[in-house]
């Protein structure tokens, strides 16, 4: 329902309930919003209301006034989903207002919406996936390993122009290796990306090192690269050069390679590339994941292809991912017998969810152009509201999936305007969520050092502003609809303000 729509559905309490039922008709919700001279909430009028009067043979002149009524049921702007979905379930009713301090109706949510929820990112299966899960029973490779992963080892290697790939358990698990390759030892500091999910630093303290966090740039919402040469100022003096510096691609979008690679190479650092979120971008012409010596995919159901859980482990020098394919299978020697002489995981992915991978992996492109054209749709909607937000930027040269469509109030009251736009698109069950709370603002990391962009902290200001919409390859256009409604509604709210106070 947009504005308009919203609109049409009050009505003051002196009309006829004859032009009520053609009001009713119009408007086609199976309900009106009766309002009182000072814009309170009055009364509902139902189908059923008008149906009785019908019968009763009530005058055509008689007002809505008039009809017998009880106490609406309505809730308050801050009510949350399950208190409604409670609501409606207890008193079988199909709607329930939403009003402000003063009574005046802010909104109307449904039963219908509430049992079609629309989700951030739902996994998306293609037609082959089913062929390649089938083959893995059919030759009866349900065990972990077999050709399926090897084969999605070498597609997905060769999609993104690296050498090697080693398929496991979940991106986490690939983090964690691959900071074990880069030699990350107990005591050791690892430079990470703030604004990020909390799996890209987890490993950090699996390895038993301490994370030192990196503010992000507005140019891309990536690490920013003044940031991190402070950083090195700062380790340089110290005389404690990070082991390594984990590079977060934030949302579909691969951070600055130009600006920050060269800085890890003066200080002699190698890179681990975190592109759980970025497969399927480029940089410059180069797949995101390709730059840092290893790069981690993930296939999280989430993600932009999924095998359900799953991540990859990529690099060009295949002594690295050998040896990453044996610290997954428990550091097992080569030998008949099981030898062994260092620790190891059970990381591996399976046969049956490497097939599903294959799958997913030959309609990458077509998933990436839909999450764009999914963007699109968004910034075309909202042409004009450019004033009151501001879309995550896309600098020329990057190609970003949008993985996530993320954009960022404007203007002052950010995080009660945030929280309002948030509790809106909710109340109607779309699941929308604000970017990454940064890793240096979380109690988990309490007292790691933090070095920011500028003078602020930039990545806060983004947790503080950000909503990322629903981005899903498979939303429909009629869903989309349904959030740019309630995204404008939402936003024009938050600048009148009068629901917030
Ligand atoms: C999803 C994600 C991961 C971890 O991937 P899993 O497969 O869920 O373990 C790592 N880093 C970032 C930035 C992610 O979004």
């Amino acid at each position: 329902m947009n504005a308009e729509q919203f609109q049409q559905l009050l009505v003051p309490l002196s009309l006829p309930w004859v032009q009520a039922a053609v009001r009713m008709d119009e408007a086609a919700q199976g309900v009106l919003l009766v309002v009182d001279g000072a814009g309170r909430l009055a009364r509902t009028v139902t189908d059923g209301d008008l149906r009785r009067a019908l019968l009763r043979h009530s005058p055509d002149t008689q007002t809505l006034a008039e009809l017998p009524s009880r106490q609406p049921l309505v809730v308050r702007e801050s009510a949350s989903f399950s208190e409604i979905q409670q609501l409606l379930g207890t008193h079988g009713i199909s709607h329930v207002p939403v009003v402000d301090a003063q009574g005046r109706p802010l909104d109307l949510v449904t039963s219908r919406e509430l049992s079609q929820r629309i989700w951030l990112s739902s996994p998306h299966l293609g037609e082959e996936e089913s062929a390649f899960v089938e083959d893995a029973f059919k030759s009866n490779w349900i065990a972990p390993l077999g050709p399926h992963v090897d084969g999605f080892e070498r597609e997905l290697a060769a999609h993104v122009g690296v050498s090697h790939g080693a398929a496991v358990t979940s991106g986490t698990a690939a983090i964690h290796l691959g900071l074990l390759l880069l030699g990350v030892r107990p005591g050791d500091t690892v430079f990470c990306s703030s604004l990020t999910f909390v799996a890209s630093c987890n490993p950090i303290l699996y390895c038993g090192a301490k994370p030192v966090f990196i503010d992000s740039e507005p140019q891309t919402w990536n690490m920013s690269p003044a940031a991190l040469q402070r950083a090195f100022e700062w380790a340089q003096r110290e005389g404690r050069l990070p082991r390594c510096v984990v590079i977060v691609n934030l949302y579909g979008q691969s951070a600055d390679m130009d600006a920050l690679l060269p800085l890890c190479e003066r200080y002699g650092v190698p890179v681990l590339e975190d592109a759980a979120e970025s497969l399927g971008a480029t940089y410059k012409g180069r797949a995101s994941g390709s730059f840092g010596r290893i790069g981690v995919y993930s296939f999280n159901g989430n993600k932009i292809i999924t095998t359900s859980g799953g991540g990859m482990l990529v690099a060009n020098d295949a002594a690295l991912v050998e040896r990453a394919r044996k610290l997954a299978t428990q550091a097992r020697e080569p030998a008949a017998h099981y030898e062994h002489v260092e620790v190891g995981f059970n990381y591996r992915m399976s046969n049956v969810l490497a097939g599903i991978g294959r799958g997913q992996l030959r309609v990458l492109t077509q998933r990436v152009e839909q999450r764009r054209q999914v963007f699109e749709r968004y910034r075309a909607a909202l042409t004009g509201l450019e004033g009151l937000l501001q879309w995550m930027p896309e600098p020329p040269g990057y190609r970003s999936t949008r993985w996530l469509t993320c954009l960022s109030l404007k203007g002052p009251a950010v995080r009660q305007r945030r929280d309002l736009v948030l509790r809106t698109l909710e109340r109607h069950s779309i699941e929308a969520r604000p970017v990454w709370k940064p890793m240096h603002r979380q109690p988990l990391f309490h007292g790691a050092p933090f070095f920011a962009h500028d003078s602020g902290d930039f990545s806060s200001e983004l947790f503080e502003a950000g909503i990322c919409l629903p981005s899903g390859s498979n939303l429909t256009q009629e869903q989309q609809s349904r959030v740019i409604d309630q995204l404008r509604r939402a936003l024009a709210l938050a600048e009148v303000g009068r629901a917030i106070l």
